[in-house]
């Protein structure tokens, strides 16, 4: 049994917090939870946890000073569990180093989800390199060349375009909020920076060949920012393949 993922949950809402905790024990995670962020942090300190699931709203602190407790010594992912008024909130939470976040009430098969995703994507741990290349359902970066394909056919794309699905690509499954996405592409932001994303965003969907209603490589998380989509578990390879198009 030691093989088991251990979870830190950190919830005051009693009935919220058992039933996340059973719903992860019913599927074979190791499950320690705490009420406050005082415990919270005792028990990431003592027990290294491989995943946080974290309230906000907690009695004696914000769940932030957790966040922000837990990212100066590790990448343990964090996600944020929020009420569905809390946009700023998500939003903040994100840009402290949350991964994820899941707004309530949610159901058990999207939290599940959001657990597997969040511990896969941890386990990818190395940043890919200028050679590697990014495999997802057919669909593929190759970093050193700076070109993308669907299907083996190759998506024509503007250096800023390019540089937008690069940087969503190496957080698969990860949300990146406005002002991440346009410090890492722009590095500075001004008041017409999310139009000037929008806009290239838009452009990337129509070339990528988003369909509403469908599932698309590029998820809108309205208000919040993208999140790059893992369909199949992507595949990170030091180099590219030899018979690559
Ligand atoms: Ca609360």
């Amino acid at each position: 049994m030691s093989n088991r993922y251990k979870i830190l949950v950190v919830e005051d809402e009693n009935n919220i917090g058992s039933l996340i905790r059973a719903l992860l024990e019913a599927n074979n995670y190791q499950v320690i939870s705490a009420s406050d962020c005082t415990n919270g942090k005792m028990l990431y300190h003592s027990h290294r946890p491989d995943l946080i699931l974290l309230d906000l709203g907690l009695p004696d602190a914000d769940g932030i000073s957790l966040l922000q407790e837990v990212r100066r010594d590790s990448f343990t992912p964090v996600i944020v569990l929020s009420a569905r008024t809390d946009e700023t909130d998500k939003v903040d939470a994100l840009d402290h180093g949350a991964n994820d976040y899941v707004t309530k009430p949610f159901s058990s098969a999207e939290l599940m989800a959001r657990v597997r995703c969040a511990l896969r994507t941890s386990m990818q741990h190395s940043r890919p390199g200028e050679d590697s290349v990014f495999i997802s359902d057919g669909f593929v970066i190759d970093y050193g060349a700076r070109r993308i394909f669907i299907d083996n056919t190759e998506i024509k794309l503007t250096q800023t375009e390019y540089n937008i699905i690069a940087c969503l690509s190496r957080h698969p499954g990860k949300v990146l909020t406005y002002s991440a996405i346009i410090k890492e592409i722009w590095g500075y932001k001004d008041c017409g920076s999310v139009k000037k994303l929008q806009v290239n965003m838009a452009n990337i969907r129509k070339k990528l060949g988003a369909k509403p209603g469908k599932k698309n490589y590029i998820e809108n998380e309205l208000g919040i920012g993208y999140r790059m989509c893992e369909r199949n578990e992507p595949l990170h390879y030091p180099s590219a393949p030899a018979d690559h198009p």
